[in-house]
């Protein structure tokens, strides 16, 4: 018989997120969701999927949590590497500090969560990791250099991934969304006035604020891209990238 799939979503606590862990409950997937604030996934909770506290930052609460969905469930299927924020303003003003802390997340972040997972998928010889990256990481933007590079580069390593893992079984897919209304246009938002609002680039951070206000009120809803990850999930051969 058919084994039940065990997926890890991480950044389930809001957005897109979210909506993935819903939507792969729904399909029938044995859902675990990590991310900081747990007590903003009590909504996840009450549909009966498994909420765990998960900095991706830290290596001791990516293992914990690894290890406890490999002594519940024996395996691990799907790992959503979802986890991630947009450090905004002109890279003249960002403290290297702020995007080193960039790079921890949408990068590293996604590097641990792999590296913590693969001795089990390479033992299923079978698995998908799937990485959630951004229209940003193919094309620039003024005033994201920082978000920009960190999603460049987590396209890069996604194809570097997909090449070494085929041979095992593992799929590595990206999935690269345009602008999606949640919280992570409020938080690029906050960055850039504070570190550009007055400055030398004000103008430019002006019309970049106009566009995440845009982004914000007008994009597609989170479910969209749930919809996506779930064919990048489920479906027998993936494509390597949706968006
Ligand atoms: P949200 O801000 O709504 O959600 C971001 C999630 O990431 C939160 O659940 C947050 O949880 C989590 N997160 C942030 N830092 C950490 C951390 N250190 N450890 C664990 N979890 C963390 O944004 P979205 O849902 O929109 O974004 C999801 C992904 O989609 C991101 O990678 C983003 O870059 C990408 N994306 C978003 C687009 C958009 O327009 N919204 C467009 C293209 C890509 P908590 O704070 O509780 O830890």
């Amino acid at each position: 018989m058919a084994h039940r799939k065990v997926a890890l979503v991480t950044g389930a606590s809001s957005g897109i997120g979210n909506a993935i862990a819903r939507s792969l409950h729904r399909n029938g997937v044995i859902v675990y969701a990590g991310a900081r604030r747990v007590s903003r996934m009590n909504d996840l909770d009450d549909l009966g999927i498994t909420t765990l506290s998960l900095d991706v930052t830290d290596p001791d609460s990516v293992e914990r949590v690894v290890d406890r969905i490999v002594s519940e469930t024996g395996r691990i299927d799907i790992l959503v590497n979802n986890a991630g924020y947009g450090l905004m303003g002109a890279l003249e003003d960002v403290p290297l500090s702020q995007a080193q802390d960039q790079f921890d997340v949408n990068l590293f972040g996604a590097a641990r969560l792999i590296q913590s997972v693969l001795p089990m998928m390479r033992q299923q010889q079978a698995g998908r990791i799937i990485n959630i990256t951004s229209v940003d990481g193919k094309v620039a933007q003024p005033m994201a250099s920082w978000y920009v590079a960190s999603k460049f580069a987590l396209e890069g390593l996604s194809d570097s991934l997909r090449l070494e893992l085929q041979p095992l079984g593992i799929d590595t897919v990206v999935i690269e969304p345009g602008g999606i209304q949640s919280e992570w246009a409020d938080i690029a938002a906050s960055h850039l006035q504070e570190t550009s609002g007055n400055g030398p680039y004000k103008q430019t951070a002006n019309r970049a604020a106009a566009i995440l206000k845009a982004v914000k009120q007008f994009s597609s809803k989170p479910q969209v891209i749930a919809r996506l990850v779930d064919r990048a999930a489920l479906s027998r051969r993936p494509k390597t990238r949706y968006h």
